[in-house]
Parts: C-alpha cells; sequence; structure tokens
C-alpha cells in the first residue's frame, strides 16, 4: 500500500479526538479519508490508539502524591548515603592494605634484626602468601560487592 501525503494531517486531527464531531475544517479531510484506502486504515488504527490511550489511563493506579514525595525523599538519602559511604570504603581499604604492608615489613625487619629466629624456607613462605590470599580474597569480594 502507498502512503498517503495526508496521513500526519488525519493522525493528528484523530488523536485531537474531534475526529468524530468532525467540525467543518475537517469535513474535507474526512471526505479525503473516505475515499483513500490508506487514510481509512490509518483512522481507524489511530481511533483504537486513542481509545485504548484512553482507557488504560483511567485504570492507571496514580498513588498519592504524598506517597511519592515520601519514596523520592527515601531514595534522595539513600543515594546521599551511597555517596558518602563510597570514599570512607576505599579508606578502609587502603587501611588495610597499608596494615598488611607494614605487618609483613615488620616481619621482615624482625627476621633480619634477630638471626636466632628460624629462618623461613621460601617455599614456605610462597604456600603461607598463595593460603593467605586464599582465604582473604573472598572476604574481599564479600566487603566490596555488598550493597547493605
Ligand atoms: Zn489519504
Amino acid at each position: 500500500m502507498n502512503a498517503c501525503p495526508r496521513e500526519p494531517e488525519v493522525v493528528d486531527a484523530v488523536m485531537r479526538g474531534n475526529w468524530q464531531q468532525a467540525p467543518e475544517a475537517l469535513r474535507e479531510l474526512r471526505a479525503h479519508a473516505a475515499s483513500c484506502a490508506a487514510c481509512g486504515e490509518l483512522v481507524t488504527l489511530a481511533q483504537a490508539l486513542r481509545e485504548d490511550h484512553a482507557v488504560v489511563c483511567r485504570a492507571a493506579d496514580v498513588p498519592a502524591a504524598g506517597t511519592v514525595w515520601w519514596r523520592a525523599t527515601i531514595r534522595a538519602r539513600a543515594e546521599a548515603a551511597e555517596k558518602a559511604v563510597r570514599p570512607i570504603t576505599f579508606a578502609q581499604g587502603l587501611a588495610g592494605a597499608s596494615l598488611a604492608g607494614v605487618a609483613a615489613a615488620f616481619a621482615g625487619i624482625a627476621w633480619r634484626t634477630f638471626p636466632s629466629l628460624p629462618q623461613p624456607d621460601p617455599l614456605v613462605m610462597l604456600a603461607l602468601g598463595l593460603g593467605v590470599c586464599i582465604v582473604i580474597a573472598p572476604l574481599v569480594l564479600v566487603f566490596a560487592l555488598a550493597r547493605d
């Protein structure tokens, strides 16, 4: 089916809701829609969509203004709290990593300062480091991905 150049006019007139009342200005357009197959189908479709829109608007359950305000306030507070906590979480992670680094440095200094301490085997230290990573990695994921 070929498109008619008057289709936008027809859709506009139907969607304004005065197609049935047919003021004098629309008489010529209605006559065209009655004779043009494309515009005739368009009128039927546009009227169905307009009626469906009206039914859906009547059935819409719009909450009370107080409820909308209350929800918006709670959402704004939650977003502000989340925004404020982000740098604190970063600082806590940085402090934890720094603490682990300082502890490792003190352990290294202690082993070098006191030669009487038993010197660990490098493979044992490597296994111990991997074990710590395996234990700590899930905890880090849990804390990083937890939102509440
Ligand atoms: Zn037409």
